[in-house]
C-alpha cells in the first residue's frame, strides 16, 4: 500500500513522500499530512528487544512507501551512527516515578538531532528519487538550537550545501560558540545586524524570490528548508515512542498491551504530535501531556478550544519552547477536523487575520486525549532541584517543565499509568538555569566553569559536545547587514 501525502489546505494536492520531503511546505502554504497514518505492522510490544535503528526502520517504511527497503536503512546507518554517545542512541531512565526518555545524546546534545541527524539523508535520497541534480542548499534562520543541529547534520553531506544565518546579539554565547565553530566544507554561518525575525524574514524573501530562484537553478542550486513543518523531520521522531514502549515492556516496566502516558516539553508541537501519530499507529497510549511554559498559549487551547495568539511573548529559561504559534498544530487541528481541508484553510485564515481561532465541540470532543498544562518559572526552578534531591538526577529545563506538569497532573488525577517523559536537551546546554537551580551559589559563575560543576555535582562526563567548544577554534565571521543577505547568499555559492 502507497501511502501519499496531502496538503493540509487543499486536498486536491497529492504528493509522495519523497515529493513532500523535498517540497517541504505545500504551495498553498500547508504541511503535507498523511492521507491516513499508517498501521504498524506488528505489536509494538513485540518489538522488545530491539534497537533503535531496528525500531526505526519499522516506522520509517510505514510512512516513506515510495523509498526502497534498502533506501531506507542506507539513511538509518548513516544517521544514528557514533555521532551519537551511546549505543542505545535514545536511554530511557527511571527517576522519582517517571521514564525520562533522553534524547540528547547526538551531536549537538538536544532533541533536534534525533531528526536533522537523518534529514540530510532522507532529502538526498529523496532529490536522487525525483532524478533532481541541483545542488540543495539548505537556508536556515536560527534563534540557537535548530542551527546547530542543522549544520551538523549537513555537514560534508554530498550534494547539499548549508547556509545558517543568526541574530549577531540574539543567541547565547555558548550556541554561537557551537555554531561559528563548525567544521565542513560545504556549511557557512553568517551573523546578521538585527534580531531572530530579520533572520527569518531575510530567509522568507530568499524563499520567495522567483527570479533568484531561476537563476539559481541555471547555476545548479535548489533551495531547501530544514525547517520543522518538514515531513521528514516529524516521522523519523514517531520512531523513539515506539522504542520507548519496546524498551518499557523488554524491562519488565509495563506488559505487553499496557497503555502509557507521554509528556512532552512542547513549543511549535513537532514532538508531542509524533506521539500523536505513533499512538494513531496503534502505540498503546492513555494521554498525551503538553507542557507549556510561560507562553502557554497551547494550555489555554486544550482548556477553552480558543487559538490565541494576541498576548505578550514571555522571555523563560526555557527558550526553545518560548512560542506564540505552534506551526505543527495545524495537522492536529486538521485531523480533529476529520481531515477536512477546508474547515482547517478557514482557522487558519482566522489565525492569520485576527490572530486566534475556535473550533466546533466536536473537534474539541476529538483532542479528549490530549491534557494541557503549564509550569511557571518558579516551578522549573523547584522541579530540578526536587529531581536532584531526591533522585541525584539533573535535567534541563524544558524537560522540568514537562516534569512538573507531569507532577501536577499525578496529583490532581491519581493517575497511575506508567509515564514517559521526553528529555529534550541535555542539562549541559542550559548548565546557567540548571546549576541556579540547584544552588543559588552559582548564579555568578563563568559558563566553563558551571559546566564542571555541574559533571561533578552530576556525576556524568562533559558532552563532547561541550569539550569541542572549549578550544574549537572560529572558523565563521561573516556579519552582514540585514538586507543584504540575499547578496551574501549570492556570494557564497558562486564562490562554491
Ligand atoms: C525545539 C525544542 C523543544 C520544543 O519542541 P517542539 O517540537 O517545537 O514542540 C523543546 N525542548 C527543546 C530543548 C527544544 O530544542
Amino acid at each position: 500500500m502507497d501511502i501519499l501525502y496531502k496538503s493540509t489546505r487543499n486536498s486536491d494536492i497529492t504528493v509522495t513522500a519523497s515529493q513532500a520531503i523535498i517540497k517541504g511546505l505545500s504551495e498553498d502554504g500547508g504541511l503535507f499530512v498523511p492521507v491516513e497514518i499508517p498501521k504498524l505492522p506488528v505489536n509494538p510490544w513485540d518489538l522488545a528487544g530491539k534497537t533503535y535503528k531496528e525500531v526505526a526502520f519499522v516506522v520509517l517504511r510505514q510512512f516513506l512507501s515510495d523509498y526502497t527497503d534498502e533506501e531506507i536503512k542506507e539513511c538509518i546507518e548513516k544517521a544514528y551512527d557514533d555521532k551519537f554517545d551511546t549505543k542505545e542512541i535514545a536511554p530511557l531512565r527511571q527517576a522519582d516515578g517517571a521514564f525520562y526518555l533522553e534524547l540528547f545524546h547526538g551531536k549537538t546534545i538536544a532533541f533536534k538531532d534525533m531528526a536533522l541527524s537523518i534529514l540530510p539523508h532522507l532529502l538526498t535520497t529523496a532529490a536522487k528519487k525525483q532524478n533532481i541534480k541541483e545542488k540543495i542548499v539548505i537556508l536556515t534562520a536560527t534563534s540557537g538550537d535548530t542551527g546547530k543541529a542543522a549544520l551538523a547534520g549537513f555537514a560534508d553531506v554530498p550534494g547539499t550545501a548549508i547556509i545558517v544565518f543568526y541574530p549577531r546579539d540574539g543567541v547565547s554565547r555558548i550556541q554561537e560558540k557551537q555554531m561559528v565553530t563548525q567544521t565542513g566544507d560545504n556549511v557557512n554561518v553568517v551573523a546578521i545586524k538585527g534580531n531572530f525575525d530579520d533572520a527569518q524574514n531575510g530567509v522568507k524573501e530568499i524563499f520567495g524570490n522567483k527570479g533568484l530562484e531561476e537563476k539559481m537553478l541555471e547555476e545548479g542550486y535548489r533551495f531547501s528548508s530544514a525547517n520543522s513543518i518538514n515531513i521528514g523531520r516529524l516521522v523519523p521522531q514517531v520512531a523513539y515512542y515506539v522504542y520507548a514502549y519496546a524498551k518499557l515492556v523488554e524491562t519488565g516496566s509495563v506488559m505487553a498491551g499496557d497503555k502509557i502516558n507521554i509528556a512532552v516539553p512542547t513549543g511549535n508541537f513537532g514532538n508531542i504530535l509524533a506521539a500523536y501519530y505513533a499512538k494513531n499507529m496503534g502505540l498503546p497510549v492513555n494521554k498525551l501531556i503538553c507542557a507549556s511554559n510561560e507562553n502557554k498559549v497551547l494550555f489555554d487551547f486544550f482548556e477553552s478550544g480558543v487559538y490565541d495568539k494576541n498576548r505578550d511573548f514571555i522571555l523563560t529559561t526555557s527558550p526553545s519552547m518560548d512560542i506564540l504559534v505552534s506551526s505543527n498544530l495545524e495537522r492536529l487541528i486538521y485531523m480533529a477536523a476529520g481531515n477536512n481541508a477546508e474547515k482547517n484553510a478557514g482557522l487558519m485564515k482566522d489565525l492569520k487575520e485576527k490572530g486566534k481561532y475556535e473550533i466546533s465541540e466536536e473537534m474539541k470532543e476529538n483532542l479528549k486525549g490530549f491534557v494541557g498544562g503549564f509550569a511557571k518559572e518558579e516551578e522549573v526552578a523547584e522541579e530540578i532541584k526536587h529531581l536532584y534531591n531526591n533522585a541525584r538526577y539533573v535535567i534541563d529545563t524544558h524537560t522540568a517543565v514537562a516534569s512538573s506538569v507531569y507532577r501536577k497532573y499525578k496529583e490532581e488525577t491519581k493517575d497511575k499509568t506508567v509515564t514517559v517523559i521526553a528529555s529534550t536537551a541535555s542539562p549541559y546546554k542550559f548548565s546557567r538555569s540548571v546549576m541556579s537551580a540547584i544552588d543559588e551559589k552559582y548564579a555568578g559563575m563563568e559558563d566553563f566553569a558551571l559546566m564542571d560543576e555541574l559533571s561533578r555535582t552530576s556525576g556524568t562526563a562533559i558532552p563532547a559536545a561541550i569539550e569541542e567548544i572549549r578550544t574549537a577554534k572560529v572558523l565563521h565571521t561573516t556579519v552582514c547587514d540585514k538586507v543584504m543577505m540575499q547578496s551574501v547568499v549570492e556570494k557564497i555559492l558562486s564562490g562554491n
